[in-house]
């Protein structure tokens, strides 16, 4: 089954439609939904000089349309009579759309259906979609309601559209598509829903929604059609295509999904990199998993992990009795996660990494000039005792470091410290420190809050090397004034980058090239950014 890439027309007047007809042709519509709810005044001529509009003079250049007239409590968006819209419907087959798209609600209603069935019959090649929504929440069963639909018109695609409030309602449009065959349209809406209309085009739906631009988007969670195709790969993607994601909470704003799509393109693989919304805790995640591992014609290959679930990553893979790297066990979170798939088998074997310590101990070995041996015996200071600074206390304790911790909650620093054999103090002690690597990770000094710093000037030491794991800005205050100091300095940027390659190698086996990771992070964040 093609998947067309359909961009809806939502004008309120025939030159505006122009206009947007246009653009949508520019963004790389492969179909054009007419949703003529929008247009003011509306009219059968209307719609008629809107599809020779759309047939333009050339038969090459002519793209399918879906003439749609939504029923307001369907989402319509002026509140037209039932004949107009009919009327509408029946005059679209007669200029030559290929889909005419009515509710299926309004379908049951004999006299509806008469009117459609004729012109249906009349027309050569018309096609009926019979769409149900649900704008509040996923449908009972969409199994029981697309049989209902196929059995009141054989011939009609169906399209089953709904709100998904949490990552796992998707898992049912996905189960229909998987289990169903020909023309159907199935994806949900919102942010929860919004993956489901990226691997729409893996699974088969004859249509998947874009808007040409984000003011344009006629249904919650759409996105744009240059986010389709060129943040997610949607010319490359096919059914065979494997599926990663960062799983978080928030993702939206993540830097993975265009850095490691970057790659995958750049190396020729058939993946997509998803971002992976899952909302809640423990239960939602375990959910989610189990979904991801169970359908294992999914495609889902790999994982990031982040906030607020990298935790409950690791307690996942240990319930299942997955590999988990020795490391990763000792900080209690891992960041990365393996779906291994054996041939001749439905098992699936699952492989947790932590990639923070690795990338952190691979750019101060670089910077520094010193293998992980060498690191031994080095007094570090670590700012800040959560998530990222146990990674890292971790690691360098692991290669032998002198290391001390210093915490605004110093309670938090010493738990810490004792985990790991390491000294603690509070904040107002880093005057008297005495390091040659001093590495925050707070969040001090992050973006929007750029001209803060967790050690004055003054107190940085003439042979030390200063790291700051914030990488928004790449060039932090303390960063800066180290750099005034001509102290050796390392960016945020450079250990996200390098976790990234660690993940990139996880997932593909394959080098990414850091130059092409560097140049989208940039891109992604302009000015901010490096
Ligand atoms: P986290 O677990 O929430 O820990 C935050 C730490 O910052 C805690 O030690 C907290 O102290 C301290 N802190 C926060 N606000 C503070 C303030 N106003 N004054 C003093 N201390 C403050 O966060 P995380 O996940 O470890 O992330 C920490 C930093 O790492 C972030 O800035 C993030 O950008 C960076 N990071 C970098 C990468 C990378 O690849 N480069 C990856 C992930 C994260 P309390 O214990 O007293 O609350």
């Amino acid at each position: 089954m093609e998947t067309r890439l359909t961009i809806p027309i939502s004008a309120d007047s025939f030159k505006a439609a122009e206009k947007q007809i246009k653009k949508a042709r520019a963004a790389g519509a492969e179909m054009l939904e007419l949703r003529t709810d929008y247009l003011e005044g509306l009219s059968v001529d209307l719609v008629n000089k809107l599809i020779s509009k759309v047939r333009g003079r050339s038969k090459k250049k002519a793209l399918p349309v879906i003439v749609t007239c939504r029923d307001k409590k369907q989402g319509g968006a002026i509140d037209y009579p039932l004949n107009l819209r009919i009327d509408v419907l029946v005059e679209a087959l007669k200029a030559g759309a290929e889909f005419i798209d009515f509710e299926y609600e309004n379908f049951l209603v004999p006299e509806n259906r008469g009117r459609i069935r004729v012109a249906l019959s009349q027309s050569l090649k018309g096609k009926l979609i019979l769409s149900a929504h649900n704008f509040a929440a996923k449908f009972e069963n969409i199994g029981v309601l697309r049989r209902h639909i196929t059995t009141l018109y054989p011939a009609a695609i169906p399209k089953i559209v709904y709100t998904a409030n949490h990552i796992n309602d998707c898992f049912d449009a996905f189960d229909l598509l998987h289990n169903t065959s020909g023309e159907r349209i199935v994806f949900c809406m919102g942010q929860a829903g919004l993956v489901s209309r990226i691997i729409a085009k893996k699974l088969g739906s004859l249509v998947t929604f874009a808007s040409i631009d984000e003011d344009s988007a006629t249904a919650p969670g759409q996105l744009t059609a240059e986010q389709l195709k060129n943040l997610y790969r949607y010319d490359s993607i096919n059914a065979e295509t494997e599926l990663y994601g960062v799983i978080g909470s928030p993702v939206a704003h993540s830097l993975s999904p265009a850095v490691h799509n970057a790659g995958f393109a750049d190396t020729g693989a058939n993946k997509l990199y998803l971002p992976l919304l899952v909302e809640g805790g423990k239960a939602e995640f375990e959910r989610f998993m189990s979904n991801v591992v169970n359908k294992g014609w999914l495609g889902f290959r790999g994982f990031s992990v982040t906030i607020p679930h990298k935790e409950n990553a690791l307690d996942y893979v240990k319930s299942k009795g997955g590999f988990v790297e020795l490391l990763a066990k000792r900080i209690g979170a891992v960041n990365t996660l393996i779906i291994e798939s054996r041939a001749m088998s439905d098992e699936r074997r699952i492989r947790a990494y932590n990639t923070d310590y690795i990338a952190a101990l691979d750019v101060i070995g670089s910077a520094m000039g010193k293998g992980r041996s060498e690191l031994k015996g080095l007094p570090v200071a670590i700012v800040g005792a959560g998530g990222v600074a146990r990674a890292i206390v971790a690691g360098l304790a692991d290669a032998g470091a002198k290391v001390k911790i210093y915490n605004r909650t110093i309670a938090r620093a010493e738990r810490l410290a004792v985990e790991f054999d390491c000294d603690f103090a509070g904040l107002d002690d880093l005057p008297n420190i005495n390091a040659r690597l001093l590495i925050n990770c707070t969040s001090i000094g992050m973006h929007p809050n750029i001209n803060e710093t967790p050690m004055l000037k003054e107190f940085l030491k003439r042979d030390m090397t200063v790291f700051d794991t914030i990488y928004n800005p790449a060039e932090t205050l303390l960063l800066k004034q180290a750099k005034e100091l001509g102290l050796k300095t390392i960016s945020g940027m450079e250990m996200f980058i390098n976790q990234a390659l660690v993940q990139f190698k996880l997932f593909t086996g394959k080098d990414a090239n850091p130059k092409l990771m560097r140049k989208v992070i940039a891109e992604r964040l302009g000015d901010k950014g490096i």
